[in-house]
């Protein structure tokens, strides 16, 4: 649409007109790119170009006598593609944009923006092929729009539906990936969830933990994680150099809010007879949104159990530190970003020595995930770091491969 109407608008030599639909094109181009990397930020920022582009043609679209006004109906599939694409937390982009895009869409349809526009407006035989177009083009894109977010959704609730039923058929696999000391040596072994799903192949969890949140098949595929992990440390405990490593077991904020989540942890942890003190029990900052101090009577409770609690990303969320340092938590995971961030910035470093420190005030041991390179490895046992986890030491892997692995080191 955007070269049409600016080759159009060249020949009839309304430069002026024409600029904007170069304008249009060049969004139809960074579409392209965006669709490949995908980004919420560069999406909002497209968004807010096209809702320019909207007004801008909307407003020089004034109705003539024979002529009704039409561009403004790109207001809805704008508003409507933006409603699919951000999610309502997201309050400006999910539930303002729209609604902005909305109220534009009715004032320009009722004349609220009628203006004389006779001294520039496009001339009148293209005025009427644009109406057509623009309604042509606006109801096309809307379908289009709906189709894919039908197609989506019918996505979602086949995979919810297999999802609910893929703890019954052992398709939920658990790779480990080791945790290490200053010199390498393992320590125990991070449990990380993956699907065997029949068609799509081995899924990863940011592909299906949020859907099993939503639908609370988490709870499930989370006692079968823990299930498998105690299984594991039962072997484990036969082995003279193993018999002493842990895992860790990530517990979404939906389990930790289920009545029964304190009392099935310990009876799947009795039922394998290991250890509770080499479970360790991995919870995100979100945990605590919805009701912190049954949280953390949860987490006490384990804790006087015997099992270990670690918080992972930590300084992803938005806890204050003084909540923090309420938890019966003995371990702090250090998110990655912190170590991406400082292969390149000073500052990003400094943030990890500090973060070390305040491991050491809040008198909780610190481990760092994400160590890639040799050079971050140093860089973080200079600091003062001793525990570590990234595909430096080694990628999740299945239980047979880690155990091999571990052995190798230890022995
Ligand atoms: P997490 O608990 O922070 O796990 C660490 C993630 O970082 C894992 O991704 C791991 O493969 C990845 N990772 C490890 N080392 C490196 C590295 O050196 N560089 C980079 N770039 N990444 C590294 P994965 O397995 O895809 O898991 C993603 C997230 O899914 C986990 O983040 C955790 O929040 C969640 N998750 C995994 N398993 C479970 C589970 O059993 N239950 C629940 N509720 N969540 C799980
Ligand atoms: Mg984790
Ligand atoms: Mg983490």
């Amino acid at each position: 649409l955007g070269i049409f109407w600016a080759a159009c608008y060249f020949l009839y030599s309304r430069n002026d007109l024409a600029l904007i639909f170069v304008g249009l094109f060049l969004v139809g181009i960074c579409s392209y790119y965006s669709a490949r990397n995908f980004s919420y930020a560069y999406l909002a920022g497209m968004a807010h170009a096209l809702l320019l582009i909207v007004t801008l043609i909307s407003l020089i679209d004034s109705p003539l006598e024979n002529i009704p006004r039409s561009a403004h109906v790109f207001f809805l599939p704008l508003a409507i593609g933006v409603v699919f694409i951000f999610n309502p937390k997201d309050k400006y982009m999910g539930i303002i944009f729209p609604r902005f895009c909305l109220v534009f869409f009715a004032a320009f349809g009722v004349g609220l923006f009628d203006i004389d526009s006779s001294s520039f407006s496009p001339p009148e035989n293209i005025r009427m092929i644009g109406c057509v177009s623009n309604y042509t083009f606006s109801t096309l894109i809307l379908a289009s729009i709906i189709r894919i977010y039908i197609k989506n959704l019918n996505e979602k609730v086949d995979l919810a539906f297999s999802l609910a039923q893929a703890v019954v058929k052992n398709e939920i696999m658990v790779h480990y990936q080791v945790q290490v000391d200053a010199k390498g040596k393992p320590l125990g072994a991070e449990a990380l969830v993956r699907w065997n799903h029949p068609e799509r192949g081995l899924l990863s969890p940011d592909k299906f933990i949020p859907l099993a949140e939503e639908s609370l098949v988490i709870r499930d595929i989370g006692l079968e994680v823990l299930r498998q992990s105690c299984r594991l440390l039962a072997e484990w405990s036969n082995d003279s150099s193993l018999k002493d490593k842990y895992i860790a077991v990530n517990v979404s904020p939906v389990q930790l809010a289920d009545e029964d989540f304190v009392a099935t942890v310990i009876e799947v942890v009795q039922n394998f007879g290991v250890r509770p003190e080499l479970i360790e029990l991995e919870l995100t900052e979100s945990a605590l949104i919805i009701d912190a101090e049954q949280a953390i009577l949860k987490i006490q409770q384990l804790k006087d159990f015997g099992v270990q609690w670690a918080l992972d990303d930590f300084g992803s969320g938005f806890s204050s530190l003084s909540i923090i340092k309420t938890l019966p938590v003995q371990k702090i995971k250090i998110d990655k970003q912190f170590i991406r961030d400082a292969k390149s910035n000073e500052s990003s470093k400094n943030l990890l020595k500090k973060i070390f420190e305040i491991s050491e005030l809040l008198e909780m041991e610190a481990i760092v995930e994400g160590v890639e390179e040799h050079s971050q490895h140093e860089m973080l046992i200079d600091i003062g770091y001793s525990q570590f986890q990234g595909f430096l030491f080694g990628h999740p892997k299945p239980a047979p491969e880690v155990t091999e692995k571990m052995r190798s080191f230890l022995s």
